[in-house]
């Protein structure tokens, strides 16, 4: 089997001041079907949605269905599934493990403790996540180096030591003015919420609008202390590192 990691320089080096549709073109020659983008329904999201569908009459897009998103963003999956004649792939939790966790810690956990809420989200998120990255060697995200402090120097590709699998940012360079201009420009379905006041968009339990001039996490898991807002979904040599949503 091709030692991908190995390559991971010689692919940045490759692919620094390419394209996102460029990056998203190498990689679907490489990879075919080991190649999936992790769609959370978000503005990168749809971006990176109409770019790799317009590469592609195969590519493939998963989403997990928590079972407690918002009706707009089932909306904005059913609109794209539409215009870009895209089967998503869906990763709901094991309802085994959600029945358990709710008839034990009633509906509204996530609201009594951190454990509570991590406990959730694991079940909810993490453990599909998991199922869904066991079936590519490479998965597409839409990280971008603005986001965050943290988030300055992030390459194109990386190696996902967590899930052991490349992980793809195409819009690494791109700005917020960047995504919302192509989504305007290319008629691209979005969902109605980012209208609202909510710049990143989870669960709907877990997700409100902010105020002008409020951080764009403010909006996740409001009732926490900052530095505790992890789901556990972006991990870094091993360790959970600090991820907005969108
Ligand atoms: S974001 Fe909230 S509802 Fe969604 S999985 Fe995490 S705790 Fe559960």
């Amino acid at each position: 089997m091709e030692n991908y990691k190995q390559k991971i320089d010689e692919y940045n080096e490759q692919l620094e001041g390419k394209s996102a549709k460029e990056i998203l073109s190498f990689f679907d020659t490489l990879l075919g079907k080991d190649l999936v983008l992790a769609s959370s329904l978000g503005a990168e999201d749809q971006v990176l949605t109409q770019l790799f569908t317009s590469i592609t009459k195969d590519a493939r897009v998963f989403v997990l269905d928590t079972g407690r998103l918002h009706q707009e963003t089932y909306d904005v999956m059913d609109k794209s599934r539409r215009k870009y004649r895209l089967t998503y792939e869906v990763y709901f939790p094991l309802s085994e493990s959600v029945q358990e966790m709710v008839a034990t810690n009633g509906p509204n956990l996530f609201y009594d403790s951190i454990e509570s809420r991590k406990l959730c989200c694991g079940i909810r998120k993490v453990e599909p996540l998991g199922r869904a990255l066991k079936t590519c060697k490479a998965w597409i995200t839409g990280l971008r180096r603005e986001q965050a402090v943290t988030r300055k120097s992030l390459p194109i590709v990386e190696w996902d030591d967590g899930h052991q699998l490349l992980k793809i940012n195409p819009l690494a360079t791109w700005t917020e003015e960047d995504i919302w201009s192509y989504i305007k420009d290319n008629l691209i379905p979005y969902n109605d919420l980012h209208d609202k006041g909510f710049p990143s968009i989870g669960c709907a339990p877990c997700t409100r609008a902010i105020e002008k001039g409020e951080d764009v996490r403010a909006g996740r898991w409001w009732w926490e202390s900052p530095e505790l807002k992890e789901c556990g979904l972006h991990v870094k040599d091993g360790k959970l590192i600090r991820k907005r949503e969108s």
